[in-house]
């Protein structure tokens, strides 16, 4: 099972402007290299004799001309351009196969990262080794055992990180500590609620980091374009940015592993629709804005412990039905909060009674179409058909942070 362990980095001033070299290096081989692309298919498509583009074919093609063409490649490690074309490559193979948009160029200070085989990287305690650069410090020791793969080098802001792919023995699936179900209602005033009337409250609205955002765009706004001091006030906006999107990023790591920790099958909805109709406050926001993450994360860390994930429709009125009698309201503004079901007279949280309808849908869905129960009539429609349960593929089980923008 691949895994990927990512590490802050301590490079000394040397190795970080190796590392910027090679950022460039990769960025120009994959710029290159889509140009190229984009040149021999149109080529292609006049004259069908001619090859069709392949990463193989313009890594060779770049490193026949690289020594005459380009020779400041030479500086940093082959890995860099090489592995920018395979991972080019591979973004046109995601392409064709309709996963992924388009490929697009890289832009300077965009995602910077380059990648490296595995036999041009040697991890040791607290170090890692590159060729012709030394050992560089790491923040902590890798995590995992098992074979190295590939090691992509990023930067966040001002600090560097290395990305460690291991292709680990299965582990132990350390089962969840109930095995029972919970519905998970992401929420407005709270991070998430859960089916057992749970409240999981996320960081607080941080007003200082807010008011501190907006100075610093401000201050960015009156530096002069080009100046010393419009980068390093760039700088500094960038890593109040990051360390806001640390805090989310957190904030979700913990929900999801304690939920995984704590319960066997977990039932969510497609899409959190109420947190889409957002406001932009950054405790809430969390909620709209790492949807697709905080889903990633729940099927990876269920698929570590042999549990499930269930995704109810996106149709699927789980604020609008009483979770009681099974009645669907016609309309449930945003406002209520707490409301009285007019046909059973049941007294409901609004985000507690959406948790429970989840959990209901997500054991109808669980136990087949044929499940007998009040639980599929609660659900109120046949929406158990367009829900599915997913096990995630051990390939995507990523152990990645990944930064949501503000
Ligand atoms: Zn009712």
């Amino acid at each position: 099972m691949l895994m990927a362990h990512r590490i802050a980095l301590d490079p000394n001033n040397k190795q970080a402007t190796y590392f910027k070299k090679a950022c460039g290096v990769a960025r120009f081989a994959h710029n290159w290299a889509l140009v190229e692309w984009q040149r021999q298919y149109e080529a292609w498509k006049q004259d069908n004799n001619l090859p069709k583009p392949s990463q193989a074919a313009l890594r060779r093609q770049l490193n026949a001309i690289k020594r005459e063409q380009f020779p400041w490649m030479l500086q940093v490690t082959k890995c860099a351009p090489q592995m920018a074309i395979i991972q080019l490559g591979r973004a046109f193979e995601n392409f064709f196969a309709g996963r992924a948009r388009y490929p697009k160029f890289r832009k300077k200070g965009v995602h910077d990262r380059f990648t490296l085989t595995n036999d041009q990287v040697c991890v040791e305690g607290c170090r890692i080794r590159i060729p012709n650069l030394g050992w560089v410090r790491m923040r902590e020791p890798l995590r995992f055992a098992g074979k190295i793969m590939s090691a992509t080098i990023s930067r966040v802001a001002d600090r560097w990180f290395v990305s460690i792919t291991v292709d680990t023995q299965d582990l132990p699936k350390h089962r969840a500590e109930n095995q029972g179900a919970v519905g998970v209602d992401l929420g407005i005033s709270a991070l998430a609620t859960l089916s057992t009337g749970e409240k999981i409250v996320g960081p607080k609205p941080h007003t200082a980091l807010l008011a501190h955002l907006r100075r610093l765009s401000r201050s960015l706004s009156r530096k002069q374009k080009g100046s010393a001091n419009r980068a390093k006030a760039k700088m500094k906006l960038a890593r109040l940015h990051t360390r806001i999107a640390n805090i989310r990023s957190d904030a979700l790591h913990k929900l999801t592993s304690d939920l995984t920790r704590r319960f066997h099958a977990i039932c969510i909805e497609n899409l959190n629709v109420h947190g889409m109709m957002a406001n932009r406050h950054l405790a809430r926001s969390i909620a709209d804005m790492s949807f697709f993450e905080f889903r990633k994360q729940l099927e990876y860390k269920a698929e570590r412990r042999g549990g499930i994930v269930v995704v109810a429709d996106r149709f699927f009125a789980s604020s609008k039905t009483c979770s009681a009698c099974g009645a669907v309201q016609d309309t449930m503004p945003l406002s209520v909060r707490q409301w009285i079901c007019p046909d059973c007279g049941a007294s409901h949280d609004r985000d507690v009674n959406a948790a429970r309808n989840l959990l209901v849908h997500g054991l109808a869905v669980l136990n087949g179409p044929t499940a007998s129960s009040a639980g599929c009539e609660a659900c109120g429609e046949e929406g158990a058909g367009a829900s599915h349960k997913t096990r995630v593929k051990p390939a995507s089980a990523k152990q990645e942070v990944s930064f949501v923008p503000v």
